[in-house]
């Protein structure tokens, strides 16, 4: 779950990451309130759930309460294309923070690694607006530190990816609680991506969070009831929203035309590369988890169908411990009182299988023996008109 740069900048706050004081605001009065509040030279922010906010032009400094309050006026409501999200996003809030006086832009971030098995620090000095040409042309000016998840963050490490990074050795010492304040927030937060860019040395040498960017783990949403006010539904996909108030794991899948439903997480990515090998279009992911009784049957079916652009179901599912005779029951009872007009192909295997196949038999159900001609016959069928 993506949250809010105003969002993150509490969560650093907390763990203690000095960050600019200021105030969110959802209207042009607010913006100007917060910048007298403030009193000095603010910046103004677009809060939407991309990066490259500032090349977008929702990132605005104010010399004063009347060109805050002008910038918000231009800005709330306003919708500007982010190419880092690669679409147009509406702003419907502004952070009004103290501007700051930048000397030097830092980029650090914290994330996994999925090849390495570990969170990964990343430090560069080349922070700022163009931090993605620096990977790309000079991937060594960015150093990177392999966490070993029992010893954390200790001094020695951060020390090391700081000189690494060929970092101000004067500045080294005011840096390494930021980075440590950086991790302890990402464990305890369960965040799969913590970034701070520019992390900020000002012209007076203080060190202080010019940005953030943070993404939870909404796998690990069910520990945090307080995140739960994080949640932007304006920015929410609506079928998304739908299933998971259902408690259904989906994700949707833009462009994609032919509806996937399986039992367990690895099956369904599997499906989705074979529809994907047949030449169709996956519309979403949606695992159905164990049992698959009648009524998770028909909500995942209803929330695949509400799909507008689904013209194709694919079921693939593997009987293990889940006996296919009662999912085969589960898929008779859940489609009886849906009104179906797209193909549904499906795939049942393993455990009771054949007595489930029998049982579909009074469906129109189409059965398929494998995964791959399951997904070369959906594929047929759904493009077939
Ligand atoms: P992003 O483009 O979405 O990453 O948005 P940022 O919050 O990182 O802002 C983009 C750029 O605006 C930064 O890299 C800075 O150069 C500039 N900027 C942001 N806040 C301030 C500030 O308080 N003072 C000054 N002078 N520049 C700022
Ligand atoms: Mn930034």
């Amino acid at each position: 779950m993506k949250i809010h740069e105003y969002q993150a900048k509490q969560l650093l706050k907390q763990y203690g990451v000095p960050v600019p004081q200021g105030q969110v605001a959802s209207n042009p009065d607010e913006v100007r309130e917060v910048a007298k509040t403030l009193g000095k030279r603010v910046v103004i922010k677009g809060q939407v759930h991309s990066g490259g906010r500032g090349k977008a032009g929702a990132v605005k400094i104010a010399n004063d309460a009347n060109e805050a309050e002008a910038i918000g006026k231009d800005l709330l409501g306003k919708t500007l294309f982010f190419a880092q999200a690669n679409s147009d996003l509406k702003i419907n809030r502004l952070l009004v923070e103290e501007a700051v006086d930048i000397d030097k832009e830092i980029y650090v971030a914290v994330t996994q690694d999925r090849v390495r098995q570990r969170d990964v620090l990343i430090v560069s000095t080349q922070g700022g607006m163009d931090i993605e040409e620096v990977a790309h042309n000079n991937p060594a000016d960015i150093a990177r530190l392999y966490i070993d998840p029992l010893l954390g963050l200790p001094d020695y490490a951060c020390r090391q990816v700081l000189f690494d990074a060929k970092f101000d050795k004067a500045l080294i010492g005011k840096t390494i609680p930021v980075l440590k304040a950086l991790y302890a927030a990402y464990v305890g937060t369960d965040a799969t991506l913590a970034e701070i860019n520019p992390l900020v040395i000002t012209k007076d040498g203080a060190v202080i969070a010019g940005d953030a960017k943070w993404d939870i783990d909404e796998n690990a949403l069910f520990r945090h009831p307080e995140f739960t006010v994080f949640k932007d539904e304006s920015e929410t996909d609506p079928i998304e929203k739908e299933a998971h108030r259902r408690g259904i794991q989906y994700v949707r899948l833009e462009g994609g035309d032919i509806g996937i439903i399986g039992n367990g997480a690895g099956l369904v990515m599997t499906t989705m590369d074979e529809v994907k090998r047949a030449g169709g279009s996956p519309a979403d992911f949606l695992d159905i988890g164990g049992g698959a009784k009648a009524e998770a049957v028909a909500s995942s079916l209803e929330i695949v169908l509400s799909d507008p652009n689904v013209k194709g179901v694919l079921f693939n599912i593997f009987g293990g411990i889940t006996r296919g005779d009662e999912v085969a029951k589960g898929i008779i009872e859940g489609t009886k009182n849906l009104d179906i007009k797209v193909p549904i192909v499906i795939r049942l295997a393993g455990t009771r299988a054949a007595e489930g196949a029998e049982l579909l038999k009074t469906t129109n159900l189409i059965p398929a023996d494998t995964m791959q001609a399951a997904a070369e016959k959906i594929v047929e069928l759904a493009y077939a008109k």
